[in-house]
């Protein structure tokens, strides 16, 4: 037997394990969080960029065996950066047989207008996409939006708000949009990303890249990136334990009082409780 079809054996059952473990968290993220209800209209928000896809693809497999019914319909938004590849979607859609619409806006102008040369416009392109695809789901029956977020985005934006905005926050799998209207699911919340990213190139799927429009993430972020790149080679299973601990709070052992009722932990309920006013009017340092 020649060494090409082992090694082919051998990278088709790996490629099956990965796409088998891939399904498996998205489907325990689904199961954990309620994220996908009998008769739902899943609206899948495709980027083009490699999470998007696999979310979709992922989707769609576990569609077929999911214990309830659901609708899937893919929307991209093309947001007119010089460059996009516009015919690239709609024909992977249409080959695989995806319901799919192509929303049509040109907020890379407004982008272009508002932010000045040589800053980040991630943030505001980011917003304005969102605007754009919650209008179409409102307007369209759709009753889930599903984002391509994955577990190394929850843990970034957990590490730029501890870092930069001193908060215990991150990226919710599941949320009610600002506006109330609509439910927000990331069925990707347990996968990582390095997994989606060979599973991306095993599935050839025909990317498109964000960065069109030559913008790059903030400082910040990039940073945030590379420290959990390096925790993934130097620290093995620290990210995973984070991202654990995300789901596993004790407010008791924390210091949030808005959470925990610390001022009611007394020896005797009825003892008189003075304030910090009170407290401080003794200290060397009052007024
Ligand atoms: S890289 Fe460009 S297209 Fe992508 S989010 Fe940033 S500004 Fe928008």
């Amino acid at each position: 037997m020649s060494a090409q079809p082992e090694t082919t054996r051998k990278h088709q059952y790996e490629a099956a394990k990965l796409a088998k473990r891939l399904r498996h968290q998205v489907g325990q993220a689904i199961a954990d969080f309620n994220m996908i209800e009998d008769g739902d209209t899943v609206m899948v928000c495709l980027s083009g960029g490699k999470d998007s896809y696999t979310l979709l693809d992922v989707l769609l497999s576990l569609q077929a065996k999911a214990p309830v019914r659901f609708e899937l319909v893919a929307v991209n938004l093309d947001q007119k950066q010089p460059g996009f590849p516009a015919h690239v979607l709609p024909e992977y859609l249409a080959a695989r047989g995806v319901p799919f619409h192509i929303i049509e806006q040109d907020t890379y102008s407004t982008v272009t207008r508002v932010i000045p040369q040589g800053k980040t416009m991630c943030s505001l392109c980011s917003r304005l996409r969102r605007g754009a695809l919650y209008q179409w789901a409102a307007a369209n029956g759709v009753s889930k939006i599903a984002l391509g977020h994955h577990r190394d985005d929850i843990l970034g934006t957990f590490f730029l708000n501890l870092f930069y905005q001193a908060q215990l926050k991150a990226m919710p799998p599941k949320l009610r949009s600002d506006d109330g209207r609509h439910v927000v699911i990331r069925p990707l919340a347990y996968c990582r990303e390095s997994d989606i990213a060979e599973y991306a190139e095993a599935r050839r799927f025909p990317i498109i890249p964000c960065n069109l429009c030559g913008s790059q993430e903030n400082l910040q972020r990039q940073a945030v990136k590379r420290m959990l790149e390096d925790w993934e080679k130097t620290q093995p299973g620290r990210a995973e334990n984070i991202f654990r601990a995300l789901g596993s709070v004790s407010p008791s052992q924390l210091a949030d009082r808005n959470l925990f009722d610390f001022a009611a932990l007394g020896a005797r309920e009825d003892a008189p409780r003075a304030d910090a006013h009170q407290w401080l009017a003794g200290s060397p340092d009052a007024p």
